[in-house]
């Protein structure tokens, strides 16, 4: 007997072929099936009789077929179905390409239903390729609300139709997870009731009811996975770092430039979070050039003062040892050691390291490790390497405070002797496994890996075996606010939303072909006046990265050539090595070029205060947040800086790209951007596992608010759920598919 349990690949009208299509996108059972949703609905539900037809309206006729041919046009070998269906009222004509199969099924005398969009030629009105029915076939097609599911795989619409009337029924088996008393203060249908009101809704208001139930479903579980994420965080144990206000003051006061209000409190927030037992979970989200680093500074230098290790990750190695110079930077003179660990460095910087020191650690003199006569720490200064095994000893003994790395960080073999504290920037950029991993109990940390080795778990000794570093991520994207709610829930977070005053606003252009010349000729002006510039073709998809190499390329060689023959241009792509990408940005820095010819790798965090331009070639084909974080490269000294957004450009373009020379801010453009493409664009549907009805009630802060309130009084009168195990279950299998920060 079939029931919601029954294998697909067991379903006579299914079948082998279309069971294995169907697995690819991960459905096997009748219940599966059920719950792959449409993502929106054409409505055919306007029968129109045939005479009073009009050019354009979307409609559905119902008539008898009154005449039927097949035609093949020679020159364009297409194969035309031709069909006139009448009703009382009038004729019709009907016309479909290349599915010659119409024709069989729609021969002269049969009762049809035709929906569609009708259009017009000199022959007078007709339906281009209308959805069709017989009529007498149950409305599934035509005549009513249609689903349209997500088409992949070779899997129709109408083929997922056909055979969900025939599953529809085993809705009426499906148990509930969302309790009764929640589903009737909400006026929300039950589970079963929504399955078919979302697959043969009767009119718009069952659909639209239908797709609210389960946008609540997926904003409930969403809130009580990061609720419960945030209670049992709030259960594990840190160290306790003391806020030695004597200390920060005089960082402070030792900066070139006085903090915004923004850094202020956001620094406190973290320090506060720092006083407390229980481990920081913190976004710092602030825009490009806001001034995050130093914030993390004063975090750092808080616990490394206490006496504790602090580990700053960053997405490229680019941007580490950039981090590693600011910080080595901002900390020096102060007894701290500091160091490099990717994959092609490792460096180590200590500016005043008494040996003595290292003499008296106790867990030096203890351990098997020889000090090697060629080792030295002692004197090392910027830029001096270091042996991996070596960093990663004097890691591992303490002697090292503060670590800046890629994910080699935390790789095989990093050990810490008394971590505290991690810093993670561009977070969205690490995957969810890596961050994962750094937010375990040192306990638990790294016993994955020993374990595989035999047993050296007693090895691994950091020194803190039940605390949990702090964590402090950040992001330079920034979140609408809505959007931090939803997903955000379980994180606290500051936001940097003022800028350094001494920023000047950049100034944002859009320019069409025929202003090229004019803008090239003042970005020789500004050279001359000793600025640099920034070309960008920044990269569409992974798929396209040759052809973003290539435009690159080409244009480097045909400004080089043709338009500033005089000037010196660099390149700089992807398929470059670590260190090559470096050395070009390093001389770019130190004004050895004039222009940098660059693919999207400059997008993240690179620090260049004497370029004042930014070009973007091809601006309309990007998001505005990303076009903002490319804007975000220049303005970051005292020179007035612009942004130049060449376009070809249709319309729409144009004014997504106004929002571009109209905001500064990037919470605006965020907002903007979140408006005009929505959340699954901006969000990245896939990035959050959340399917795509959730994602369109993302905006809808009441809905979020009241999943917030129900899961608060769910886990309240039931923590661990186990009152409503269909429940739990199911936050389980959505814990499963969507990655919380
Ligand atoms: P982001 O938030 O993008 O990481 P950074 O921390 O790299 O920004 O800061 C950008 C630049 O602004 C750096 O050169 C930094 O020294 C400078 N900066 C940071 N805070 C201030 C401030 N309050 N006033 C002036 N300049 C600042
Ligand atoms: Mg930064």
């Amino acid at each position: 007997m079939l029931s919601l349990k029954t294998k697909l690949s067991d379903i006579p009208r299914i079948g082998p072929k279309y069971a294995a299509a169907l697995k690819k996108l991960n459905m096997e059972t009748v219940e599966d099936f059920l719950l792959h949703f449409p993502f929106r609905y054409e409505d055919y539900s306007e029968r129109v009789a045939i005479d009073n037809l009009a050019a354009g309206q979307t409609a559905t006729v119902m008539g008898e077929v009154t005449k039927s041919k097949l035609i093949r046009t020679w020159k364009k070998k297409m194969l035309i179905t031709e069909c006139f269906v009448q009703d009382d009222t009038g004729t019709v004509r009907a016309v479909w390409f290349n599915q010659p199969y119409v024709s069989d099924s729609l021969t002269e005398g049969k009762g049809v239903r035709l929906s569609g969009k009708v259009s017009e030629d000199a022959k007078g009105l007709f339906f281009s390729n209308p959805a069709w029915e017989l009529s007498s076939r149950i409305p599934t097609n035509t005549g009513r609300l249609v689903p349209i599911y997500p088409e992949t795989e070779g899997l129709t619409s109408k083929w997922i139709r056909w055979q969900l009337q025939n599953l529809i029924k085993f809705a009426d088996e499906l148990q509930d997870p969302i309790p009764e008393n929640i589903l009737k203060g909400l006026h929300l249908p039950s589970l079963s009731e929504a399955i078919k009101y979302i697959h043969f809704p009767k009119n718009a208001k069952q659909a639209e009811i239908a797709q609210k139930r389960f946008a609540f479903q997926q904003m409930f579980l969403l809130q009580l996975a990061s609720q419960r994420a945030k209670i049992s965080w709030e259960r594990q144990q840190s160290v306790t770092i003391p806020f030695d206000e004597k200390l920060m003051q005089k960082f402070v006061a030792a900066l070139p430039f006085s903090l915004t209000n923004a850094q202020r409190k956001a620094a406190f927030q973290i320090l506060k979070d720092l006083e407390k037992p229980r481990p920081m979970n913190r976004l710092l989200n602030g825009d490009v050039g806001s001034g995050k680093t130093v914030v993390a500074a004063m975090a750092a230098l808080s616990v490394i003062n206490s006496g504790y290790q602090v580990a700053i990750m960053a997405p490229t190695e680019v941007l580490a040892r950039q981090h590693y110079l600011t910080l080595s930077a901002l900390l020096k003179n102060r007894d701290i050691n500091i160091a490099l660990l990717t994959n092609s460095y490792k460096e180590i910087n200590n500016f005043q390291f008494p040996i003595s020191n290292f003499q008296t650690n106790p867990n030096f003199q203890n351990s098997k490790l020889k000090i090697q006569s060629k080792f030295k720490i002692r004197n090392s200064k910027l830029g001096d390497q270091i042996s991996r095994d070596e960093l990663i000893s004097q890691i591992k003994f303490g002697a090292i405070n503060l670590v800046i790395g890629t994910h080699a960080l935390i790789q095989k073999g990093v050990k810490f002797k008394n971590l505290a504290l991690v810093v993670i920037d561009e977070q969205h950029r690490f995957g969810v496994d890596q961050r994962a991993y750094l937010q375990q109990p040192a306990s638990t940390r790294g016993n994955d890996r020993s374990s595989t080795r035999g047993g050296q778990i007693s090895e691994i000794n950091d020194g803190l075996p039940e605390k949990t570093p702090h964590l402090l991520s950040m992001s330079a994207t920034p979140i609408p606010r809505t959007l931090a709610m939803a997903f955000f829930g379980n994180l606290d977070l500051s936001v940097l939303d003022e800028m350094p005053k001494n920023r000047k606003t950049i100034k944002t252009k859009i320019i069409t072909a025929a202003e090229r010349q004019k803008t090239y000729d003042f970005v020789r002006s500004e050279i001359k006046n000793g600025r640099q510039v920034f070309i960008i073709f920044p990269l569409v998809e992974e798929s396209q990265k040759m052809s973003e190499l290539k435009a690159a390329t080409e244009e480097h060689a045909r400004l080089s050539k043709n338009v500033f023959p005089d000037l010196k241009l660099a390149l700089l792509h992807g398929r470059l090595k670590s260190n090559e990408k470096e050395k070009i940005m390093q001389d770019f820095n130190d004004k050895k070029y004039d222009i940098l010819v660059s693919t999207s790798v400059v997008e993240v965090g690179i620090d260049i205060p004497n370029a004042s331009i930014m070009i973007i070639e091809d601006a309309d084909r990007f998001g505005l947040s990303q076009l903002h974080q490319f804007r975000g490269r220049v303005g970051r000294a005292e020179h007035q800086s612009y942004c130049f957004l060449f376009a070809k450009s249709s319309a729409l373009s144009k004014s997504r790209l106004k929002a571009m020379e109209k905001y500064a801010s990037g919470f605006d453009i965020a907002e903007e951007d979140f408006k005009l493409r929505g959340p699954g664009e901006f969000f990245g549907t896939r990035q959050s596992g959340l399917p795509d009805i959730a994602m369109q009630h993302v905006t809808n802060v009441k809905l979020i608010e009241i999943a917030s309130d129900y899961a608060e009084e769910t886990l309240k009168e039931n923590p661990s759920l186990k009152k409503y195990p269909l429940l739990q279950k199911e936050l389980e299998k959505f814990q499963k598919n969507v990655h919380l920060e």
